[in-house]
């Protein structure tokens, strides 16, 4: 070799040695920051009837795309569990969180209901990351559960909440436990499975607050407590001092001044998680699926806008940390079979009337009872509440109804006294409140939207993502891959 083949060959070998160095610490650049926004039931059809509401409610024509919409990473997961077709959220929970498809009911534990599943949570705080998870529902619930315990029953509240104090997990946030005080004992599915099955019901329980306190979980509770959190505050409970049905968030329609919403608590997470090895935090809306489940088209928007602007917080946190920071913003299953069409309307729509809806069918609900405790409640007041709290029966709206639809909410008011007890109400309501549901079926109607289901349905859901690895999220695969693909971007 003379000496000019040598020197070539020296500066191919440092140039390689540069390249490979490149390479290594570009794919060694994993996310620091991961959010993984999960809207509960929130199908395509949930977020495009969102944006064409707010479309039409600006006097525009097609529809106003929601910013997680835009995300350049865009996909669809398919959302079955192993024993059946449609999931539920405890087997979606458990794929998205772990990375392994289960069974009915199971939360972060393999079809068998014995072999424990490791949750990206879990493995991000393995790593030094701090961990926050926030749900509007109970922090118990299903979906937040598959993050940070393993059952292999979700109605285990009590256990459940008892795997939240031994997760050392740094934030939780939303609601409350639903059972700080033990599992109740009518729930004979309950009795079936795992850990309830065995216990001692004789021994006094420690109630799931004071067994967090114990375990060094400082219990936020008012607002303004809250709000004085400061960086640095660790191992927090914080949830909202008002509490709707099942320990969860108020809907976002009926929320008050002294409400602390899912974005507050997003900011809140950001604040106190961000720290120099980075965090994971989930972030779950998950009273879409409630919303849905009662058919309330209307709740369901104010429950995606919530969404939208929780995800606005991270998206900002993002813009200042884009190379660090991933976001994903996907859904367990759909819920409601909502369908953007109805056949009595043809090829017309008109969503504007969801405009008149002030209150969510719950709220509606309870405040029905109250009048119905009153002796001479009749139909005719009845129909007002239907003008005042959902606009029907107004020329001006043009709400004004049918003959068809005024037997159908007689017969809804006469259905209210029997309550949810008749076989024939449970078929026709699935347990929700017989007025405010048929008020919301007519007014979904009118405006051009259909529901096939008072349940989940099979639908696949999408997946979107921004931000350090996002294009990794794309393409059309199945809901336990999600958490699979995070734990490969963590193992880096
Ligand atoms: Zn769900």
């Amino acid at each position: 070799m003379n000496k000019w083949t040598t020197k070539i060959l020296n500066l191919f070998i440092i140039f390689s040695l540069i390249c490979i160095l490149a390479s290594c610490s570009n794919t060694s650049k994993k996310p620091k920051y991961i959010f993984m926004f999960i809207g509960d039931g929130m199908g395509l059809h949930q977020t495009h009837l969102t944006e064409r509401f707010l479309a039409e409610k600006a006097n525009k024509p097609g529809v106003k795309i929601l910013n997680f919409n835009k995300f350049p990473s865009y996909g669809h997961i398919t959302t079955f569990p192993t024993d059946q077709f449609i999931t539920g959220s405890a087997a979606a929970g458990t794929a998205l969180a772990c990375g392994e498809k289960t069974s009915m009911k199971s939360i972060g534990m393999a079809s068998d209901k014995k072999r424990k599943l490791e949750s990206v949570a879990e493995f991000a705080k393995k790593q030094n990351m701090k961990v926050g998870i926030i749900s509007s529902a109970s922090i118990d619930h299903a979906t937040p559960a598959c993050f940070y315990a393993h059952q292999p029953h979700r109605k285990n509240y009590y256990e459940i909440s008892l795997e939240l104090a031994d997760s050392n997990f740094d934030y939780f946030a939303g609601g409350g436990f639903l059972y700080p005080d033990g599992n109740p004992k009518k729930s004979s599915e309950l009795d079936n499975y795992g850990k309830s099955e065995s216990r001692d019901t004789n021994k006094e329980k420690i109630n799931s607050y004071t067994n967090a306190k114990n375990k060094s979980y400082t219990i936020i509770r008012s607002k303004e407590e809250f709000q004085k959190l400061k960086k640095g505050a660790n191992k927090i409970i914080a949830i909202n001092p008002n509490l709707a049905d099942g320990e969860s968030l108020p809907y976002d329609i009926d929320s008050k001044k002294d409400d602390i919403k899912l974005s507050e608590f997003t900011t809140k997470g950001i604040e106190l998680l961000d720290n120099p090895n980075g965090f994971f935090m989930m972030i779950e809306s998950g009273k879409i699926d409630w919303a849905c489940h009662s058919n309330d088209a209307v709740t369901t928007i104010h429950e995606v806008l919530e969404l939208e602007k929780s995800v606005e917080k991270a998206l900002e946190f993002y813009k200042k940390h884009k190379d660090e920071t991933l976001i994903i913003v996907t859904a367990d299953h759909e819920t409601g079979g909502l369908g953007l069409g109805f056949t009595l309307k043809g090829y017309k729509s008109n969503y504007d009337l969801f405009k008149y809806q002030n209150i969510s069918s719950e709220e509606f609900a309870i405040l029905f009872d109250k009048k119905m405790n009153e002796k001479d409640f009749n139909f005719e007041q009845a129909l007002k509440m239907s003008e005042q709290y959902f606009g029907l029966n107004k020329e001006e709206n043009k709400t004004t109804l049918t003959e068809y639809e005024i037997s159908v909410l007689q017969k809804a008011f006469a259905d209210s006294y029997k309550k949810n007890k008749t076989a024939e109400n449970k078929i026709k309501y699935s347990g929700n409140h017989p007025y405010a549901t048929a008020n919301l079926r007519i007014l979904s109607n009118k405006a051009g939207v259909a529901w096939t289901s008072f349940y989940h349905s099979a639908s696949p859901v999408p997946i979107r993502a921004i931000g350090n690895s996002s294009d990794k999220f794309a393409g059309y695969y199945h809901n336990n891959e999600v958490a699979l693909k995070i734990k490969e971007l963590l193992r880096n």
